[in-house]
């Protein structure tokens, strides 16, 4: 087998959760660029449908389906309706999150008095481990069922954050712990699944260009220009530059692979350098 062989995903499937913008959707664009059958899934569901009408106008064998991760009870027909769609399930890409309440520091270098420990409102913290923790869970309890009952493997991939290992000191405080339940229940998942040929990893992006914190990064240039000049490699990411590592991930590329939660943050986690 070549090297180029081991990135084959042709004839399996994938089912991508926040899949109608941002990272989600390019994790799809990437599974169905390179030839797997993809369902877009995500709590906008007219966006998901949106974005899979182009795909298959491009000629990508896609589908969509609304699905709030923090829904548990609607989770098993979405997978299901997949696994029917496509002849069962191999990559999963647990990644729907988002940034839910106010940091303890706002973008202007104030204390917030909004993002306090004491002054938020803790519904902001049951939203933001709901969303951020458990929905992950429940998006790959329902990729393990399929999987097992498949008997062929597979791939979960969730996306983490690099505020699983550094404190983000704008973003809401729940993100953090939120994040880092992620990276260590793919360390736990790892080992559970392994014997059943399901490996688990993580994505951990630094700081991407995306509609996360209502699009601000995309918008605001000023906000754009300090976050680039706090990244080594010099400027924030754009989701295709994730593209590669999510099909590395997806793929038998990385079949000796399972419980890894990998930094793309272009340096961000090596310490101040300003
Ligand atoms: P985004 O806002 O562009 O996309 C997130 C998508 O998830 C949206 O389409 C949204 O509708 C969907 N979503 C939100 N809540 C949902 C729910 N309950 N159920 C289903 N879908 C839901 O943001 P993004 O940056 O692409 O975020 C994707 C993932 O990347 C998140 O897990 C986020 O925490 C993580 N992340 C982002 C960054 C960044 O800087 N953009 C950095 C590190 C990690």
């Amino acid at each position: 087998m070549t090297v180029l062989e081991q990135f084959d995903i042709r004839g399996r499937s994938a089912l991508v959760t926040g899949a109608a913008s941002g990272l989600g959707l390019a994790f799809a664009e990437a599974m169905a660029e390179a030839g797997a059958g993809v369902t877009l899934t995500d709590v906008d569901g007219e966006g998901a449908e949106r974005e899979a009408a182009r795909l298959r106008a491009e000629g990508a064998d896609v589908r969509a389906a609304r699905f709030d991760v923090t829904d548990r009870a609607a989770a098993r027909a979405v997978f299901d309706a997949h696994a029917e769609a496509f002849d069962g399930l191999d990559i999963a890409f647990a990644n729907a999150g988002a940034g839910i309440g106010p940091g303890f520091w706002n973008a202007s270098g104030h204390r917030n008095p909004e993002g306090q420990v004491d002054s938020y409102d803790p519904a902001d913290w049951d939203r933001s481990i709901a969303v951020n923790l458990t929905g992950t869970y429940n998006t790959i309890r329902e990729a393990v069922r399929l999987m097992k009952a498949g008997g062929r493997g597979g791939s979960i991939v969730a996306t983490s954050s690099n505020a699983a290992e550094i404190c983000e000191a704008i973003v809401g405080m729940p993100y953090m712990p939120a994040k880092a339940g992620v990276r260590h229940m793919v360390r736990h998942l790892a080992l559970e699944l392994a014997e059943f040929g399901i490996r688990v990893n993580a994505i951990a992006p630094g700081p991407v260009a995306t509609n996360i914190g209502g699009g601000a990064l995309k918008r605001d240039p000023a906000l754009r220009a300090k976050w680039d000049s706090l990244v080594p490699l010099g400027r924030i990411a754009e989701p295709w530059q994730l593209k590669p590592l999510a099909l590395y991930l997806a793929s038998d590329a990385s079949s000796y692979m399972t419980g890894s939660h990998l930094l793309i943050d272009g340096g961000m986690g090596l310490g101040k350098f300003r």
